[in-house]
């Protein structure tokens, strides 16, 4: 049995119940331990392998949203992004944006109409709307913020920088916000700061709700298969796009989301890396929407959808994969792309609030929490965290934290708006005296911070080799985080805790040395590792496209 179970088996009280383990119930789970709460997670799957791991990767203050006239809301996000960039330095970083611009005048009247509130659907927008709007977004993230301001590039410039750009670009205009280079591992490094922070704070992965009768919740793990009951005073539901399918496992109706799904490619292709440079390519596409392209690690990340769906679990499908190739055909049509470009792909359901909006992009990005009083047989209220987005997961668990202590008649104790996070404590410290070359360490810094420390030292208390299949990685570097980073699957090794999933770099002889590296560390028979590595060859090939030829 878990250490957990047992623990709650003999004291099932707990002041706080938090369902779901994306970034949102993890920055909750988070901010009520700094107040020293009693609280409980549980993730159905891995951390972060929801909608949060669908992310684009930005951490951005939302410049679309100002068509919206959401000038709260971006304010609101530039602020997070800023503390983000402070807090969590190893992982995220400035990102300059460029936006190809295609006339002078376009989307004027819309952008007007829109402003007093007479929504309109968004097309091309011309230099004269993107200066205003880059205007007021350098404006809203204040004088302290640590990014440059925009700035637009003549034709020739722009060409000259970027020679495959589409030519009939007339100007382009370069703002900042910022890449999260591994938000799975911010999310994991919140867990254990949270659990560092509070004794009393505890969160599980492979752990899901099963039912809920009066005051008494059954959790079920999923590994053992074993259950066990907690009696929570209140119940947070942090399932995201699963939210209404979650509260009717708690045996209450309702109807907060009407999510829309979003899909990325992810594509091997030099010329394309080329091409994007450094930047993110933030292009408008002839149907008004918005897609961008950068490159990560040699590979080019492309992206999003935005469809309307009532699936959670929906998957990348081959119409999205056609139109995002379209998009950069268009940005780019001097370069070939196609499908034997794309290595992986992968798709997650915003969990927006139902709305009534004309087109997908115009539903508020905004959060809210509404909550369902105790009644109809459950004796606790469930507040469900409705929308929002990566970048401000902070702000939403600060105002959840504050309406939860206030029912739990406690006091906020501590704030977490400057409070470094995981490998972003003391960073950029490097690990010392190690005998390492130079280029070797810079990686490990930028994988796991000053936690790097922790990594190096376990590398050096025995003999050590780089990968056959994947040199970038030691076989003690895996064992490391095997043994350390809560690893339960291999596929949270290649999708959560490295980018070697993301980036397309797995097939069978890898995964088979991963399994090889992994199964004395967390106990696998033969018979199980081989499981482990079908589970994950299925899922790489049936939801990412990825490993066709294994
Ligand atoms: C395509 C796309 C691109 C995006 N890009 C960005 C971006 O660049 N920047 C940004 O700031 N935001 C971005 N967002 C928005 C952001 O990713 C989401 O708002 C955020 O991740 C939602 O987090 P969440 O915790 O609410 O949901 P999730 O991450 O989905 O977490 C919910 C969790 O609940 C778990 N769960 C479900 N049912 C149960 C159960 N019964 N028991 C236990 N656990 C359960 C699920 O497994 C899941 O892990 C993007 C969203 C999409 C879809």
């Amino acid at each position: 049995m878990r250490p957990e179970f047992r623990t709650l088996r003999d004291h099932p009280e707990v002041s706080v119940l938090i369902v779901g383990g994306g970034i949102n119930g993890i920055g909750l789970f988070y901010e009520l331990a700094l107040q020293g709460i009693d609280v409980l997670l549980v993730e159905k799957s891995d951390f972060c392998a929801g909608t949060s791991a669908a992310m684009t990767r930005v951490i951005h203050g939302g410049l679309r949203y100002l068509e919206n006239a959401e000038f709260r809301l971006v304010r609101e996000s530039l602020r997070e992004r800023n503390r983000l960039i402070r807090n969590a330095p190893h992982y995220v970083k400035p990102l300059p944006t460029t936006i190809p611009i295609f006339s002078w005048t376009s989307g004027m009247v819309a952008g007007v109409r829109n402003l007093l509130n007479w929504p309109t659907k968004p097309g091309n927008r011309g230099a004269v709307l993107i200066k205003t709007g880059l205007t007021l977004y350098d404006f809203l993230a204040g004088r302290k913020s640590p990014l440059p301001r925009h700035r637009f590039r003549s034709r020739r410039a722009a060409l000259e920088l970027r020679p495959a750009l589409n030519p009939e670009v007339i100007c382009t205009a370069t703002y900042y916000d910022a890449k999260i280079t591994y938000p799975e591992r911010l999310c994991l490094e919140l867990v254990e700061d949270a659990e560092a922070a509070c004794s009393e704070a505890h969160a599980m992965n492979y752990v899901r709700l099963q039912s809920a009768a009066g005051g008494t919740v059954v959790l079920h793990d999923e590994v053992s298969g074993e259950s066990c009951e907690v009696r929570p005073k209140v119940v947070v539901n942090a399932t995201g796009a699963w939210i209404d399918a979650t509260n009717r496992e708690f045996g209450r109706k309702s109807q907060f989301i009407g999510g829309t799904k979003g899909s990325h490619i992810v594509l091997d292709h030099p010329e394309l890396v080329k091409a994007t440079g450094d930047d993110m390519i933030y292009f408008v596409n002839r149907d008004g929407r918005i897609c961008i392209f950068y490159a990560v690690q040699g590979k080019v990340i492309a992206g999003a959808t935005d469809i309307p769906t009532e699936d959670p679990d929906a998957v990348c499908d081959e119409g999205e994969v056609d139109y995002l190739l379209e998009s950069m055909r268009q940005a780019f049509p001097g370069i070939k792309v196609d499908r034997s470009h794309v290595v992986f792909r992968f798709c997650g359901v915003r969990p927006l609030p139902r709305s009534n909006a004309l087109t997908p992009g115009q539903i508020s990005r905004d959060h809210s929490f509404p909550v369902l009083p105790a009644g109809n047989g459950i004796d606790f209220p469930i507040y469900s965290l409705v929308g929002g987005k990566w970048t401000t997961f902070r702000a939403l668990a600060e105002q959840v934290a504050d309406e939860i202590l206030r029912v739990l008649g406690r006091k906020r104790v501590r704030s977490s708006a400057d409070v470094p996070i995981g490998g972003g404590k003391g960073y950029p410290r490097m690990p010392e005296g190690t005998g390492l070359p130079q280029d070797r360490l810079l990686t490990l810094q930028e994988r796991y911070g000053t936690g790097a420390d922790s990594v190096v030292a376990y590398m050096q208390a025995g003999p050590d080799a780089p990968l056959n299949c994947h040199p970038g990685y030691s076989r003690r570097e895996i064992e490391y985080i095997a043994l350390n980073e809560r690893v339960v699957h291999l596929d949270d090794l290649i999708m959560r805790r490295t980018l070697m999933g993301l980036l397309g770099e797995v097939n069978r002889p890898l995964l088979e040395e991963l399994a090889s590296i992994v199964s004395p560390v967390l106990g696998w028979p033969e018979e199980k590792a081989a499981a482990e590595i079908e589970r994950t060859v299925q899922l790489l090939r049936k939801v990412h496209g990825a490993m066709a030829a294994a």
